[in-house]
């Protein structure tokens, strides 16, 4: 585990869920700084991590090896002006944000720096994550093996060749939590519409997609469509479900919500 000075600009989301794979996979939390413009996240982060909290990004940053900028996508060109002061030689920038291209933080912090581009998602908190990675080729091996160790804390990482892989990332890896949580989600409600109560249903349904992504995972030599065809007796009640789902179009629908997905992470570039 490298031991280099960590600070993450922005104590959200997805500041919290890495924070938390990091430190419960052992990273000394003396070693990892948060920053963020109000107090009440800062708080809970070191009463729960035991890490070190500023309200000065400068500071933060000064202190750190590395700089893990996690800002929302529209703060980011000002939050990174404001750090153009702080000589970013020696520090390897991590970014999470979502669309910008990696050319465009020099622009932003105005000088040349060593960035990693990464796309993490918020199962991450639970070590379960996925994290999309793409470095150039002015980066150093040591520096993508630190990247990649910090990321895997929270859980697979999977490195993408060209930068606009990551749009396509953010489609299967960073959006795609919140598909399976509306499946689930419209699972429940119809459990309930057919009279049964709430925690029984989702009782039921989320036991049931936790076995399904198992056997997904576990059965890596045997296709989706056979898992599938596996459940599925001619003329039973989940072959007429799923044909109902079929008819209704599950899958385009699937294919245009990632297409608009990718569209909206180009917009955002
Ligand atoms: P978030 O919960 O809104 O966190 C952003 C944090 O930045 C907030 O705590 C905000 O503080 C803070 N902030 C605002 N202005 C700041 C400044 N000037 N200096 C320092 N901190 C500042 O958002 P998130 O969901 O964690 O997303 C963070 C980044 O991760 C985004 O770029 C997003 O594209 C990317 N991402 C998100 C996901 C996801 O599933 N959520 C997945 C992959 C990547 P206040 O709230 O106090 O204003």
């Amino acid at each position: 585990m490298p031991q280099a000075k960590v600070c993450f600009i922005g104590a959200g989301n997805m500041t919290r869920s890495i924070i938390s794979g990091l430190i419960k996979n052992g990273y000394p939390s003396e070693q990892v700084c948060a920053t963020n413009p109000s107090q009440p996240k800062l708080d809970a982060l070191q009463a729960d991590f035991g890490i070190k909290v500023t309200n000065n990004n400068i500071d933060g940053v000064t202190h750190a090896d590395v700089v893990v900028l996690s800002v929302k996508p529209q703060l980011m060109q000002q939050v990174c002006e404001q750090l153009q002061h702080v000589d970013f030689s020696n520090k390897l920038v991590i970014t999470i944000a979502a669309g910008i291209p990696a050319k465009r933080y020099q622009e932003y912090l105005n000088q040349p720096i060593k960035l990693i581009r990464t796309m993490p998602n918020t199962p991450t908190q639970l070590g379960v994550g996925m994290t999309g990675l793409y470095a150039d080729d002015s980066i150093s091996d040591e520096q993508k093996s630190l990247c990649q160790t910090l990321m895997e804390t929270g859980g697979k990482v999977l490195w993408v060749e060209q930068e606009d892989e990551l749009n396509q990332v953010i489609a299967l890896a960073g959006s795609s939590p919140a598909y399976f949580f509306l499946f689930i989600e419209s699972m429940i409600e119809s459990g309930i519409k057919m009279g049964m109560a709430e925690d029984k249903a989702r009782a039921l349904a989320e036991q049931a997609a936790l076995g399904a992504a198992q056997m997904v995972i576990q059965n890596q030599d045997l296709s989706l469509s056979t898992l599938r065809n596996n459940v599925t007796s001619k003329g039973g009640t989940t072959a007429q479900a799923v044909e109902t789902l079929e008819k209704g179009n599950l899958r385009g629908l699937v294919d245009s919500a990632m297409h608009n997905c990718v569209a909206r992470a180009e917009e955002m570039a």
